[in-house]
């Protein structure tokens, strides 16, 4: 999400007459936009903003703009601990962005813009049109969450569940297959508790991009399993341009650790998900996030975790240490012996690669429906990704970025798909 709101950034910026710099030392001003998920991620603006205040220590000072959640969360603290920082900007008060910069300009003095206005950000960005033009592009139709999990800031960074109109959804997408893209990413921090008006949800919305010509493929992410309703799920039966990887985090296999978590689901409800979806389409497959250590989780928690990783077989998966964030419930509880920790992270994601390594095998001396994405920069082979998200590079030549090809996969490594293309005339599997 954070990548969709940096380029509406950048669309809001182009207006008051900035355009992007690859050359740092030639920029005038740097947004930073951030991510308040862990506590890595926080730190690595501070780290940040030290190499651009190094680079420009003989030079004439940038203007610096912290946006996004750490910007949200930490508001006048970052001003106050990095003098640095001119302005502060949340995720839901962006859309400001163009003004702000022009009184910047104009009074010198610090802004700390922080309201949650999501309906006001994008009845602003409607007006401007979207200028990416990826073959793969992002969408953001829902934002905020209601859930509270207990580990997790994202009801107080990004503010409650808020869904988009449908119509400028669908003018938006309109908008990205006409600049080129062949793909569109649904997003949301809840995507699929897309509701608008007691009329819409994300059903609805697939339906009718289904139905749009030139787009190829449709994928939305990030899921909870709660809200994996019957009309989304029949989806994957009927809609052909819906890729069947279905990204479903559950975070632990251990009940009384989802619980704590305050997850609202136990693994055997995850499981029936599973297991309806598997009935409307078998090709589906799952990709998860998984939190070990989470306060209070034993051993045999963690074999839970381990048991059911094994049972599902995911692909593509992500997993994280449990990092405390300041005012949520589980930032004040005791914490895990991280050494524990770090050892139980390893064996988890032992096992999520060796699924991967044996996923990736199973395409060896196959021919796989992939989306071609870009020209690699050595310029002799290509970039795309399976119907399941893997990376493929191939050697062609003479094939189109955005058009789906027939590669057939000669090799393979824990994360790529290497082959050779064959044909623009793909079945579909
Ligand atoms: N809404 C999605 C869901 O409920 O499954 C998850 C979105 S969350 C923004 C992305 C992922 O970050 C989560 O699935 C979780 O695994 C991870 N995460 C969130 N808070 C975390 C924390 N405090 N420590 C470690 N990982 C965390
Ligand atoms: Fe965070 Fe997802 Fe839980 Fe919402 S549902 S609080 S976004 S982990």
């Amino acid at each position: 999400m954070n990548e969709y709101d940096s380029n509406r950034i950048y669309d809001l910026t182009s207006i008051i007459g900035y355009s992007k710099t690859h050359i740092k030392k030639e920029a005038d001003c740097f947004v930073l936009n951030t991510c308040h998920i862990r506590k890595k991620a926080t730190e690595k603006v501070y780290d940040e903003i030290g190499r651009v205040k190094k680079d420009f220590k003989n030079l004439k000072k940038p203007l610096v703009v912290v946006s996004g959640c750490v910007a949200q969360a930490e508001s006048e603290e970052m001003i106050k601990r990095e003098p640095y920082i001119d302005m502060v900007i949340g995720p839901q008060s962006y859309h400001k962005i163009g003004d702000l910069i022009l009184n910047y300009e104009r009074k010198k003095e610090k802004i700390n813009e922080t309201k949650f206005d999501v309906v006001g950000k994008f009845d602003e960005l409607k007006k401007i049109s979207n200028s990416q033009n990826k073959i793969s592009s992002y969408l953001t139709i829902q934002e905020g969450c209601d859930k509270f999990c207990h580990f997790c800031v994202v009801p107080y960074t990004r503010g409650p569940e808020y869904s988009r109109p449908f119509e400028q959804i669908i003018d938006e997408a309109q908008n990205l297959v006409s600049n080129g893209a062949r793909e569109i990413i649904l997003l949301g921090q809840n995507v699929n508790a897309y509701n608008y008006n007691k009329k819409y949800r994300l059903s609805s919305l697939i339906r009718t991009l289904n139905n749009i010509k030139n787009l190829k493929r449709i994928r939305f992410t990030t899921s909870h399993p709660k809200d994996m309703t019957e009309d989304l799920i029949d989806c994957y039966k009927d809609c052909e341009k819906l890729m069947p990887l279905l990204h479903l985090p559950i975070q632990s296999g251990s009940n009384k650790i989802l619980k704590s978590m305050n997850r609202k689901h136990n693994r055997e409800y995850y499981m029936s998900v599973i297991e309806k979806l598997n009935k409307v389409n078998k090709n589906t497959k799952i990709s998860s996030d998984f939190i070990v250590g989470y306060p209070g989780e034993t051993d045999e928690d963690f074999e839970d975790t381990m048991e059911l990783v094994k049972k599902v077989g995911f692909v593509n998966s992500y997993s994280f240490i449990f990092s405390p964030r300041p005012g949520t419930p589980s930032a004040t509880k005791k914490l895990n012996n991280l050494v524990e920790s770090k050892i139980r992270l390893k064996k988890l994601q032992n096992k999520l690669e060796n699924f991967q390594h044996r996923n990736n095998k199973e395409y060896l001396q196959q021919h796989c429906e992939v989306l071609i994405e870009n020209k690699l920069d050595n310029q002799e082979e290509y970039f795309g990704r399976t119907r399941y998200m893997t990376p493929v590079i191939f050697k062609a030549n003479n094939c189109k970025v955005g058009e789906l090809a027939n590669i057939k996969i000669t090799s393979f490594n824990q994360k790529n798909l290497f082959g050779i293309y064959e044909t623009n005339k793909v079945k579909a599997a």
